[in-house]
């Protein structure tokens, strides 16, 4: 039998010790932590994803700077914006939604967020360190899978685990906190030969491609634990993640769901990461 991890449990006993976290702060330092959160261009989904950055602020009592530029706002208009937020000391993190409306160049752009306001945890700096086990701000969703890992006293030591995705934001940081919490760690990609068999060693398998059910029942060993990151639609335009999870969840001693597994994990801790960058400032 299997046991579904619950993602938003999860995030909401996180958010209860960040709300706990930012009191003791503000007590502490009698001053808010703050949260600059900036979106250029009118994207739908973007919106919808900053509304709820903005909400689980609030939820949790940290302070947020919310700025909507224009869709033809100029590299100079947002390069100003983003290194002014860099040198004020009430935003202890700054969030740049991506993607950037063409034409932008994100990747200068973001280079302007210092790496300890980084609370996205995408920068080189934060990357690299994360690469030597230092300590540093760590990308939201993979954090989120290890938080998950942890609370549910699932052991990575020794395990063999696989990671199916090496994008910067998702793959190769989670493979890297799988090897800093001592896993024997494969990534694979579009490249990998013999997928299905590297799958189907691991005792922690972490699906982070992008394809609907692409993580059938035979590519999953008996007793896995299975983390579904995808976010895909499928055939009727429901939400559905990279595990074919109906197929998949009887061989599993642990999987997360998809909605309500790692999803409502990436928000809070981008909530944590933003206290811990509070916290580190002082
Ligand atoms: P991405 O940048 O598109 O990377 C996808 C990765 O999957 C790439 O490394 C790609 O390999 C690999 N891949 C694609 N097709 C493959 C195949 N047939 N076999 C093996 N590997 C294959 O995507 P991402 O940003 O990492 O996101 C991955 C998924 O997670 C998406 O569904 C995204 O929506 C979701 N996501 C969820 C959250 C959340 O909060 N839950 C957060 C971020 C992302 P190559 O490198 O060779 O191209």
């Amino acid at each position: 039998m299997y046991k579904l991890i619950d993602g938003k449990a999860h995030s909401r006993g996180i958010r209860e010790e960040i709300a706990k976290g930012v009191e003791d702060y503000r007590q502490k330092y009698s001053k808010d932590i703050g949260l600059a959160v900036v979106l250029v261009g009118d994207d739908g989904a973007s919106q919808v994803y900053v509304r709820n950055k903005i909400k689980g602020c609030e939820e949790v009592g940290i302070k947020s700077f919310a700025y909507y530029l224009p869709m033809d706002s100029t590299q100079e208009q947002v390069e100003e914006l983003v290194s002014e937020l860099a040198r004020n000391e009430a935003v202890h993190g700054i969030l740049v939604q991506l993607p950037l409306p063409k034409g932008l160049d994100a990747q200068k752009i973001l280079s302007l967020i210092p790496v300890e306001k980084d609370v996205d945890g995408f920068s080189e700096s934060n990357l690299g360190k994360l690469c030597m086990n230092e300590e540093c701000l760590v990308a939201c969703t993979p954090n989120g899978v290890m938080q998950m890992l942890k609370r549910e006293g699932i052991q990575t030591r020794g395990k063999n685990a696989v990671v199916v995705g090496r994008s910067n934001i998702v793959g190769k940081p989670m493979a890297m906190l799988l090897l800093n919490a001592d896993a024997t760690v494969t990534v694979c990609h579009s490249k990998t030969v013999n997928l299905k068999e590297i799958c189907a060693g691991a005792d922690i398998l972490v699906a982070a491609i992008g394809r609907a059910k692409f993580i059938t029942a035979d590519m999953v060993k008996e007793g896995a634990v299975v983390i579904d990151v995808g976010m895909n639609r499928d055939e009727n335009g429901k939400l559905c993640g990279d595990v074919d999870f109906e197929n998949v969840k009887d061989k599993c001693s642990y999987i997360t769901p998809v909605p309500g597994g790692v999803g409502p994990m990436t928000i809070t801790m981008l909530l944590y990461n933003t206290l811990t960058a509070a916290q580190r400032s002082v």
